[in-house]
């Protein structure tokens, strides 16, 4: 048999975590065995030559008995040693009480406030058997949780893979929107909020604008009674319109409730995908996009002001329709003002940065990308534009910044050099080189700033409350050397 994990750590210093669970389980059996035996604490500890108090504080787990008491023991209780270290609990009872004494001495249980239970004879079993479960579930789901970033980030990229082969166009959402748009009469122009009221009733649906929407939603549909429950709140970060046709989405597109992330993801995405399709219906978008393209002057403020959307609605929907109707490869980029990238898309070869499963959603955008230096542009009025040259060829980028309740983003779409020539704004003289994901190009703190600062900062990280945002690589997870660098340089003096 294998050696019990007390007795490996009886000699040495006692693991921290193996330790203390073993010697519960220890006590419970001692205890159990004794009680067996119809003996008192007075009567074993006679018989091992200890008193009753140090057999307590053993039995209760606290306290490590040395070999030799241990061999006592075992003599006094008719077994072998192998069987007080053995791993199986002595019964169903023993082996919740162990659990539970193990849940109640976690830091997750310490972590709730609430009052320990005292753990005798007199505690019911199904009271037992209740807390136990309710542990076991509480710990599972904290478990789910943690796990969730990385399975969310392997979703993301099997889905970019997806949208990257499919130019991210989705020729059923547009059959659907059409449909959609066509029987209410939609003849043209910016989609109103008027005419998406009338969608609504024509899917047999009813609105509802309430005070106490539940704070982790933007709608909530009612598919029995056939109602759409939103916010009455002005303050939102998002366009009513779409709020509503992306709860409509998930009825037209005949969405189930998600088995996974995966697939939560996928109706995200699809469910985006459809409100901008009637936002931005593909038809007279094209038109407009084909006489811009001819013109050479193509905007997404354009697109923007045109439709009556938000810059990064028209900065996506141009994403969907620029390489199936313009033959424009491109790429879209949302971040934020910490550098952190929201979300990317790309069908033009431009290298994001990625973790190691492939995703870019949490890692730092580089400092010489448009996305990034527009942040230090003062004119917020016009689109800010640029030439970057990358190692993966040059490419000319445009970008906004917006301000949002979660802080400022910019909102960037770029194309390969070759594609410039369609674009407004290609007259820019501004050029930056960027060498990243090489290190020395901006994730490295610069010699003399290292120079002077490495080993003499000591920063506190902000905990990132992006769910997808991975901790960059450095000494203090989260934390941008750099700027704590020059940060201190411009405060020091
Ligand atoms: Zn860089």
């Amino acid at each position: 048999m294998t050696t019990p994990a007390w007795s490996r750590t009886a000699s040495a210093a006692p693991s921290r975590q193996a330790a203390p669970l073993d010697l519960i389980s220890l006590g419970r059996r001692v205890r159990h065995l004794r009680k067996g035996k119809g003996l008192t604490l007075d009567r074993l500890g006679e018989a091992v030559g200890t008193v009753a108090s140090q057999l307590s504080l053993i039995e209760n787990g606290k306290r490590e008995p040395k070999l030799s008491l241990l061999k006592s023991l075992a003599v006094a209780l008719d077994v072998t040693i192998d069987d007080l270290l053995g791993s199986a609990p002595p019964s169903r009872r023993a082996a919740l009480e162990i659990e539970l004494e193990r849940a109640q001495r976690g830091p997750l249980y310490a972590s709730l406030g609430l009052p320990t239970v005292r753990i005798s004879s007199r505690l019911p079993l199904e009271v037992l058997e209740a807390l136990v479960g309710l542990q076991g579930e509480l710990e599972r789901r904290m478990d789910e949780q943690v796990a969730t970033p990385e399975e969310a980030r392997r979703a993301n990229v099997e889905l970019r893979a997806v949208m990257r082969e499919r130019n991210n166009y989705f020729p059923e959402i547009e059959t659907q929107a059409h449909a959609v748009l066509d029987a209410v009469g939609y003849a043209g122009g910016p989609v109103s909020q008027h005419l998406i009221a009338d969608i609504a009733a024509h899917l047999g649906f009813s609105l509802h604008h309430v005070g106490d929407l539940p704070h982790s939603t933007r709608s909530v549909t009612d598919l029995k009674n056939r109602r759409i429950y939103l916010t009455q709140s002005q303050r939102t970060d998002h366009d009513p319109r779409s709020v509503l046709l992306q709860a409509l989405g998930h009825y037209v597109l005949e969405h189930r409730t998600p088995e996974n992330y995966g697939e939560f993801l996928r109706q995200r995405v699809a469910t985006n995908y459809f409100a901008a399709a009637l936002l931005l219906p593909e038809k007279p978008t094209v038109e407009y996009l084909k006489r811009a393209k001819a013109a050479k002057e193509i905007a997404v403020e354009d697109i923007r002001d045109t439709f009556a959307v938000s810059y990064e609605t028209a900065a996506h929907r141009f994403t969907n329709l620029a390489t199936e109707h313009l033959d424009i490869r491109t790429h879209f980029q949302k971040t934020h003002k910490s550098g952190i990238i929201y979300k990317a898309y790309e069908n033009d070869g431009v290298t994001f940065p990625q973790d190691h499963t492939g995703a870019i959603e949490g890692q730092p955008s580089c400092r010489r990308w448009t996305s990034r230096v527009v942040f230090d542009v003062q004119d917020k009025f016009r689109a800010y534009n640029q030439y970057t040259d990358t190692p993966s060829g040059t490419y000319w980028c445009t970008a906004r910044t917006e301000r949002a309740a979660s802080g400022e983003f910019s909102l960037s779409i770029g194309v390969p050099y070759a594609q410039v020539k369609w674009f407004r704004g290609r007259d820019t003289d501004i050029r930056e080189t960027s060498f990243c994901p090489d290190e020395s190009c901006c994730r490295r703190p610069p010699a003399d700033l290292a120079r002077e600062w490495s080993g003499q900062a000591w920063p506190s990280a902000r905990a990132h409350s992006h769910l997808l945002a991975a901790m960059p690589p450095g000494a203090f997870p989260g934390v941008d050397e750099t700027e704590v660098y020059a940060f201190l340089a411009a405060h020091s003096g």
